[in-house]
Order: C-alpha cells, then structure tokens, then sequence
C-alpha cells in the first residue's frame, strides 16, 4: 500500500468557478461558521485563484492561509514620552 490513509479519508478542492485546485483555509467570521459548520463538517475554504468563498467538508485538502507580508508589522519600540516637563 503506497496511499496514506490522509489521502484515502480526504478529497482534493476544486473550485466550482474557476476550477482552481488549489483552495485555501479561511478565517471563521460568524456564529454561524464557528459553531454550525463543524457541525456540519464543513469549513470555509477561499479559492486561491479567484478568491471565490465556500464551504467545504473539513477533510478537503486546503493548505492554510496565506500571510500576507504586508499585514506583518515590524514591532515598533514604544514612543518614549516627552522629557520636556521640567
Ligand atoms: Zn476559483
């Protein structure tokens, strides 16, 4: 047996629009999907091409979200306050 169990449980996404592969695990925004979804098995997955959203069995192969580098912000030292009082 060469398949990994992963492989044989889950399916791969396709994208009902563009038919993209390639779908991407997307942030659970309302009551609804954070607590009816894993209800229903679902997740919400965008689609990496068109970005179209959708709901999706939760053992469809999505890789996890991009990072965008821009949303990444350096830590910036802490202003020291003004030294001017006296
Ligand atoms: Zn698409």
């Amino acid at each position: 047996m060469s398949s990994s169990p992963e492989s044989f449980f889950s399916q791969p996404y396709q994208c009902r629009d563009c038919g993209s592969d390639v779908g991407f695990r997307s942030r659970r925004r309302t009551f609804t999907e954070r607590f009816l979804l894993p209800m229903l098995l679902l997740q919400p997955v965008r689609c990496g091409e068109c970005f179209r959203r959708d709901y999706r069995l939760i053992s469809t192969r999505v890789r996890d979200r991009l990072a965008p580098v821009s949303r990444i912000t350096p830590v910036k030292q802490p202003v020291p306050p003004k030294q001017n009082v006296a």
